[in-house]
């Protein structure tokens, strides 16, 4: 029966990490995966990680199951650190799931038990999984504008003009935070003008935050999230602890439903573990337990918190760092969204020629979108890449 497989597109951005290995010469600067990178190229485990495993490896009586929905206290931990007071407790249904994927996969699935007719709307572009999850699931999807290559920033008449054509029931997905490819977000005044035209038209929020954290603040990157969740009737959040925690392999996530209190959130609860139990049951837990330590742990919480901010803060540097040199070597200012960006991506906002002319020119590789990572940058390469960027006629 094999043999009536179909081939799948390959994903571009490991193929791309492939060309990178393969390629001989030695000063390649790697733009490509979205995962985070110190000045030194590595990716750490951090510290408070760290110390966490190792009192889990102390403390530890048993790898029994835990629940299909994960353990209640990672759920309201997590809660904690995404919503803060913004929402009752008693109006969330949580489950953890295998990274933030899972939480997508979940949640998407959700939709479709509940409102198989909705349409799940888009950001162009937007992380590519999302669509290649959407498509597996054979989910109605529609793409609304987001990015303004000319500004480099959102284009938010655009997004609110195309999701006018959105029907009541249908789904917005949208990033949390630090959007993937772009690195452009919604302001606090836009998320406020979004939620009214969601509720004008009955539309429900899907908010996926991969990020929080790593643009303006563990605070403030939450901010627009807590205010649709605290002001929509129902919202669904997907959250990954991927980057944040640095713990990619772990795999660990939640998937929460924001809805109305008593019979209507457990009905919800209910059918987060049978999805959970359909899929692959249990999810893990050990990266999920490391969160819960971390975050209710007041030593190792600060020295997460010190941790992270200190990657917030050097692609803040990067990023200002580079559109300095840019601005100098280009004599002008077209580069300046670069430091208003936020989170580990920018999009350039050029073109497939031009990404190849800087791989095949200069060994750097960025995703054909012109999506690149800035955590892959440091002191020495930003000016390579500047250069590069000029001498192509970016
Ligand atoms: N959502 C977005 C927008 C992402 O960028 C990512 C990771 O790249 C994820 C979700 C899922 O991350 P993970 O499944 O590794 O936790």
């Amino acid at each position: 029966m094999f043999e009536n497989l179909k081939e799948h597109p390959a994903d571009k951005i490991l193929a791309l990490m492939q060309t990178f290995r393969d390629d001989p010469r030695d000063d390649n600067v790697d733009l490509g995966v979205g995962v985070f990178r110190n000045a030194q190229g590595a990716t750490p485990v951090m510290q408070a990680v760290k110390q966490a495993e190792q009192r889990l490896w102390q403390q530890e009586t048993t790898k029994s199951y835990v629940g299909l929905t994960g353990d209640p206290a990672f759920a309201d931990a997590m809660i904690a650190l995404l919503l803060g007071d913004a929402v009752a407790r008693a109006r969330i249904a949580a489950a953890a799931t295998p990274g933030g994927t899972g939480a997508v996969r979940q949640g998407l699935e959700l939709i479709r038990m509940a409102q198989p007719d909705a349409t799940v709307w888009v950001s162009d572009p937007t992380w590519p999984n999302h669509l290649s999850i959407l498509k597996h699931l054979g989910v109605p999807t529609r793409p609304y504008r987001y990015f303004d290559n000319a500004t480099g920033g959102v284009d938010f008449d655009g997004m609110c003009a195309d999701l006018e054509a959105a029907h009541p029931g249908d789904v917005v997905l949208l990033h949390g935070c630090c959007h993937n490819p772009t690195g452009a977000n919604p302001t606090m005044a836009q998320w406020a003008e979004l939620i009214a035209q969601m509720q004008e038209q009955g539309l429900t929020p899907f908010v996926d935050i991969a990020y929080q954290g790593f643009g303006d603040g563990l605070e403030d990157d939450a901010a627009g999230l807590r205010m649709v969740a605290s002001e929509m009737p129902e919202t669904l959040i997907a959250a990954s602890c991927s980057k944040n925690f640095g713990i990619y392999r772990e795999r660990a996530g939640i998937l929460l439903a924001v809805g109305d209190a008593g019979a209507a959130r457990d009905l919800t609860q209910g059918n987060l573990a049978y999805l959970n139990r359909q899929n692959f049951s249990f999810p893990p837990d050990h990266g999920a337990r490391l969160v819960t330590m971390i975050l209710t742990d007041a030593e190792l919480r600060a020295m997460w918190q010190e941790e992270l901010e200190q990657m917030r803060r050097g692609m803040l540097d990067l990023r200002r760092q580079l559109a300095e040199e840019l601005r100098r070597r280009s004599n002008s200012e077209r580069f300046d969204f670069l430091a208003e960006h936020r989170g580990m991506f920018s999009r350039l906002g050029t073109t497939p020629e031009n990404v190849e002319k800087l791989r095949r020119d200069h060994g750097i590789y960025l995703v054909g979108d012109s999506r690149m990572n800035i955590a892959g940058l440091n002191a020495e390469t930003v000016p390579h890449l500047a250069r590069a960027i000029v001498d192509a006629g970016i």
